[in-house]
């Protein structure tokens, strides 16, 4: 088994320098305690956890700092985060909106975005990113779902992604325009009003109102890879599991300058790109730009990031760029990187321990889970190609599997497979505090995703003897040929292995031999080209490698689809490899 070793040095300096010992000893009930609740008892608020619990005595550290595409650099002190954000809670109370209500943000990754998002939360209403790439189509869907209230956007982004639909919107009441000069509707008109106006005739003290752990304080909707995107509803309580996993997991601390690429419309981009940092009281970093890969290296080397979290499509595109550019970098600050989103293949570890100078940590969640679940950490050796072992508090299991693919339903719940290298569902122990709580107008949906005490997640994994989870596939994506299972991340890992490979994806075709054949679509590196010879050669390579399960057919594909947040729509390339309908396509990215 490869494994990348860390070497003790490393080891003594993390966070949670002994992982056995941690799961051993651990307790919801004493991470809870690591909060500091509202003053006399008044419950618990993500919104002061995260910013007034720090001002007394570190009031004047560096909360964000925001760079602007325009290449402004905004550093925010958590005492003027406190004062900006209490600013924004009176807005909502002076335009009457009421707790429970839903506030929907449509905004770039601007200050303005993380003031109402802290804001919200901190009036005790229910905060709803949205990503704002979203088209018309996909923003008027979620705030139908959700009922949203408020939200606040810019002008330009109403005119082009809301006013089509406004309509189609009985709830929304207030939209605040922040950020360009109203080059839209103009305050005054009806249900208009200029954030800059409200906040100025409000005061920057604020009592958070007593807020149950229990309450409501997010609305997320899932990434859309498999379907219609669910809203997944979040309460207070999960802070507690930001916070904890935040340390275990990331290895992230009060003196940190932390990264998190997410977009706060994902659901890590909230829950580590909002909320988990600032509790610790680190430095968050919130890039406005884009995917840039010279100027993610300069933002990494300039700002000093300790901790960098972001996604296997951005380090695959960092390694196709090639090693000089890091090299003309000075990564020295960089002391641990993770990753989560997608399968990350064994290679992207490997260039990061070389180029980065730490191996990548991947870790597994989802928008259900609200928080991290499974991870490598910081003082544990890396198996390359695990998502790793589960997280302190969280136990998982690998379910048996019925005919349609999700765990076997049996008397009295599910059947637990405990032989290693198995494949099955994953499932995960209820009673952890970040466990979404809900899909939004979908009881049950939401019940159905629970049986004999787990949560099913819907992912297929393994588990190997010594503990560690290997992602298969999706229950959906997980192919039948020849009597075979085959989990696609495996055979895609293995034609990324090839040097003319930069990416990966790979369908189960219906085949009346077969049942199902494995078909593959690869994206080639700069300076391949596409050919007879290579196609042959990497069938070939494959079949060297995962005999009888290797793919049958391959086409290389200039640009594979993906989700805006980065993830591969193997369903999408199905539906167009069948010539099936493409299904809901809100959350795919265009090129
Ligand atoms: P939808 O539920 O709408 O189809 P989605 O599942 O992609 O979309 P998210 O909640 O954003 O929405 O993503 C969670 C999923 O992403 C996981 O269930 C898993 O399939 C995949 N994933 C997350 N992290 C990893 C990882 N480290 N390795 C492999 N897959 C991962
Ligand atoms: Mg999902």
């Amino acid at each position: 088994m490869e494994t990348i070793v860390k070497p003790d040095s490393v080891r003594r300096a993390a966070r949670m320098p002994d992982y056995a010992g941690a799961r051993a000893t651990f307790s919801w009930g004493a991470a809870r305690a690591q909060m500091s609740g509202l003053p006399d008892g008044r419950g618990l608020n993500i919104a002061h956890e995260a910013v007034d619990r720090h001002v007394a005595a570190r009031g004047r550290t560096v909360a964000l700092r925001v760079l602007g595409r325009d290449g402004t650099t905004t550093d925010i002190t958590y005492a003027e985060l406190q004062r900006r954000t209490n600013r924004f809670a009176n807005a909502l109370v002076a335009l009457g909106v009421e707790r429970g209500d839903r506030v929907f943000t449509l905004l770039p990754r601007t200050l303005d975005l993380y003031v109402a998002a802290l804001g919200t939360l901190k009036a005790g209403c229910v905060l709803s990113p949205l990503f704002s790439a979203f088209g018309p189509e996909p923003v008027a869907e979620r705030l139908r779902l959700g009922e949203g209230r408020v939200l606040v956007t810019t002008p330009r982004l109403y005119e082009r992604r809301v006013r089509p639909a406004r309509d189609t919107l009985p709830a929304l009441q207030h939209v605040l325009l922040t950020g360009e000069p109203a080059a839209g509707p103009d305050d005054g008109e009806e249900g208009f009003t200029s954030l800059e106006n409200v906040l100025a005739a409000v005061g920057e003290e604020f009592t958070i109102p007593p807020t149950d752990p229990e309450d409501t304080a997010l609305l997320h909707f899932t990434s859309g890879t498999t379907g219609r995107p669910k809203g997944a509803v979040h309460v207070h309580d999960a802070v507690v599991a930001h916070h904890a996993t935040a340390t275990a997991a990331l290895d992230l601390g009060a003196d940190d300058v932390f990264w998190c690429t997410a977009d706060p419309g994902w659901v890590t981009g909230t829950s580590y790109g909002i909320v988990a940092p600032l509790t610790h009281g680190a430095t968050l970093l919130v890039d406005e730009g884009d995917f840039d890969a010279e100027r993610w290296y300069a933002v990494l080397a300039e700002h000093r990031v300790t901790v960098w979290y972001t996604a296997p499509t951005a380090l695959r595109m960092l390694a196709k760029h090639g090693a000089d550019a890091a090299a003309r970098h000075d990564l020295s600050a960089l002391r641990h990187v993770a990753s989560v989103g997608e399968p990350l293949n064994a290679e992207v570890v490997r260039w990061s321990a070389d180029v980065l100078g730490t191996p990548v940590h991947d870790n597994w969640w989802q928008t259900e889970t609200g928080a991290i679940m499974i991870s490598n950490f910081a003082a544990e050796d890396i198996r390359p190609g695990s998502m790793g072992r589960p997280l302190p508090g969280i136990e998982a299991a690998v379910l048996e599997r019925g005919p349609d693919g999700r765990a076997l339903r049996v008397e009295g719940g599910v059947r637990e497979l405990t032989t290693p290298d198995t494949d099955g569902e994953l499932a995960l122990r209820v009673g952890w505090p970040s466990l979404f709580r809900g899909y939004l107008h979908a009881d049950e949906r939401y019940a159905a995703s629970f049986a004999g005490g787990w949560y099913l997640t819907g992912d297929v994994v393994r588990r190997d003897a010594d503990g560690w989870f290997w992602f298969a596939g999706r229950a959906d994506d997980v192919i039948k040929t020849a009597g075979h299972l085959v989990g696609p991340f495996e055979v895609e890992s293995v034609l990324m292995s090839h040097p003319a490979v930069a990416e990966a994806a790979v369908i189960g075709k219906p085949d009346p031999m077969a049942g199902e054949l494995v078909k593959a679509f690869v994206t080639l590196r700069p300076g391949w080209e596409p050919g007879d010879a290579l196609h042959d050669e990497l069938l070939a390579f494959a079949r060297r490698r995962l005999g009888s399960v290797a793919p049958k057919e391959l086409a290389v594909d200039p640009h594979l689809p993906h989700t805006r947040s980065g993830k591969i729509l193997r369903r999408l390339l199905k539906a167009r490899e069948l010539g099936l309908p493409e299904g809901d396509l809100s959350t795919v990215e265009t090129p």
